[in-house]
């Protein structure tokens, strides 16, 4: 072996080493080596490790919407379809449905809740879409909703083809129904409040024609007030999506199994039929 193919063969060597030394620090994200590598041990990868660690999941919900996440002001206690997933994922994970804590947002709070690690996942009536892909990852739908009109009786708007550009439009900030109806109707008028509570407090002092959401959010509405009532055909789709980090496909994987397995065992229905009061479209 003449000198210039031995030093060809060092820097092969080499070469090979670096590589090895940058695909091993590729694995841990996050920077934290020794949690990477005790994760790897059991399976788990490091968002999954960290939550197990900890011993609760931190899940951002509603504290306002009736049927998915709402506060009872008395018992401190949240309630609904969203909470019930969430223990579902905390049992699936932990191996306790009530290691959990749970942390109210709003449609607008959500995103950077979970992006500067202050919860873990969001279950909130959050629609999957492309826009926000860019910014979390999603679960499989776990629940399919339209967006509707929320009115008092007598209104003279009865459906989505009653709102003009002088209609006053009530809704949230932060979510998919005020960009919306504004494409629907341009330029309408929108009034835009931190969460649902303010917007339909808004509607029954009459600062507004029509609140507009998901039509399951406006039914917990109306059953609240018997003089409001969900008016038209829904007309958009908002499948319901559980919001993750980017790159903790650890957490994706176990709220998917989650997913599969209350649907298979039954439970899905169960959960659904309780809040939504008929059993899911098949
Ligand atoms: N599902 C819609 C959305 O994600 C409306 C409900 C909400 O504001 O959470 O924006």
């Amino acid at each position: 072996m003449n000198k210039s193919m031995k030093s060809f063969k060092w820097l092969g060597a080499l070469l090979l080493a670096a590589m090895l030394v940058i695909s091993g620090c590729g694995n841990n994200n996050d920077g934290n080596a020794a949690e990477g590598n005790n994760a790897a041990a059991s399976g788990d990868s490091a968002a999954i490790a960290k939550i197990k660690e900890r011993g609760k999941l931190l899940v951002g919900v509603k504290y306002d919407t009736r049927l998915f996440g709402l506060k009872d002001p008395a018992s401190g206690n949240v309630e609904g379809f969203d909470i019930d997933i969430s223990k579902a994922i905390a049992k699936h994970i932990l191996g306790d449905e009530n290691a959990i804590e749970l942390k109210e947002v709003t449609s607008k709070t959500r995103i950077p809740m979970l992006n500067n690690g202050e919860i873990d996942m969001v279950v909130a009536t959050m629609t999957i879409t492309e826009e926000r892909k860019k910014e979390v990852d999603f679960s499989d739908v776990y629940f399919q909703a339209g967006q509707s009109l929320l009115v008092k009786k007598g209104s003279p708007i009865t459906g989505l083809e009653d709102v003009t550009k002088d209609t006053k439009i009530l809704g949230s900030k932060g979510a998919t129904s005020i960009k919306n109806i504004k494409e629907k109707v341009p330029g309408v008028t929108v009034l835009e409040f931190d969460n649902y509570q303010d917007a339909f407090s808004a509607l029954k002092a009459g600062q507004g024609d029509a609140l507009t959401t998901d039509d399951a959010i406006l039914y917990g509405m109306a059953s609240q007030d018997p003089d409001f009532e969900v008016v038209g055909e829904p007309f958009t789709d908002e499948p319901y999506g559980i919001a993750i980090q980017k790159g903790n496909s650890d957490v994706v994987q176990a709220v998917n199994d989650t997913l599969a397995e209350l649907k298979e065992s039954g439970d899905y229905d169960t959960i659904y039929t309780k809040w939504i009061g008929k059993a899911p479209a098949k």
